[in-house]
């Protein structure tokens, strides 16, 4: 089955966010737990999240994937910084928890001038802190276009993060078509080689999501800026091949592009009818 949604806003809360992901004909969604800006949580209503569970035992919705607020920097020079990152992630973890089967993504983090290893440090120190054994979500690191001083442009980066963090099978990736293109890997040019070095350096087993956006700047412009799908560098042909490519068919893929909902839903249509079900 295809697995294919966007990023949809939560303020109509948990039901009504699914509905809205099943009525653009979409089995699946992303969403902020809160303001991407940081700040305060809008309190759990336990009856809409059984809504959403039911909805979800009723419907093709099986997985959702919360996207972590922007302001989170666990690789901060600032202590006050990493504080404030620490207690967003952990209270976040802790109201997933309530939520059904889903999945957490965020940014590993910038690094400010203090160099990769030590942002690297800075990242598993707190995720050893942060992940429970008994947690249900699975804690997504994002790749990443590698603007300024970003760390996850490089499979390697990420590779070292999972390789200091205690809790194994809680942590994995989140692919960003339009962030590893940007970052320097060419999956217009070479999919199935950017495919082999993904697995050779952190395991496809690893690999839990994609985030499916085109790329206005493209190859190695580090830009990070997302564009309509077919309409950048990236290329329908490209994201056709990604979205059926052997190793990704059957992940969750979700849009990020530039669009209002009825936007979504028409990149849904033309992305399905695109899809080789088997
Ligand atoms: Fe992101
Ligand atoms: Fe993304
Ligand atoms: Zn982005």
């Amino acid at each position: 089955m295809f697995t294919i949604g966007a990023h949809l806003s939560i303020n109509k809360g948990f039901e009504n966010i699914g509905l809205e992901a099943l009525s653009i004909d979409a089995n699946t969604f992303q969403f902020f737990p809160r303001s991407p800006r940081g700040g305060k949580a809008k309190d759990l209503v336990p009856e809409d999240i059984s809504k959403l569970e039911e909805l979800m035992s009723n419907t093709d919705i099986d997985v959702i994937l919360a996207h972590a607020p922007y302001v989170i920097n666990l690789a901060s020079k600032s202590e006050k910084t990493r504080n404030n990152a620490y207690e967003l992630f952990e209270d976040d973890l802790k109201r997933l928890d309530q939520l059904p089967n889903n999945m957490y993504n965020f940014h590993p983090g910038s690094h400010v001038g203090q160099g990769v290893e030590k942002g690297i440090e800075l990242i598993s120190d707190s995720l050893n802190k942060l992940i429970k054994e008994d947690q249900k979500t699975t804690i997504l690191l994002e790749t990443m276009a590698g603007k300024g001083t970003e760390i996850g442009r490089k499979f390697e980066e990420l590779d070292s993060i999972i390789e200091k963090v205690d809790v194994d099978d809680k942590i994995g990736v989140c692919l960003d078509t339009c962030h590893v293109y940007d970052g320097g890997y060419d999956i217009k040019n070479d999919l199935d080689g950017v495919i082999d070095e993904f697995d050779s350096i952190i395991g496809l087993d690893r690999l839990k999501a994609i985030h499916l956006n085109d790329s206005k700047f493209g190859l190695n412009s580090h830009k990070d800026r997302h564009e309509k799908i077919g309409l950048g560098e990236l290329g329908l042909e490209a994201i056709t091949e990604i979205i059926n490519h052997r190793s990704l068919k059957d992940l969750p893929f979700y849009l990020e592009t530039p669009n209002d909902v009825a936007g979504y839903q028409e990149e849904i249509k033309l992305l399905r009818g695109l899809k080789i079900e088997d």
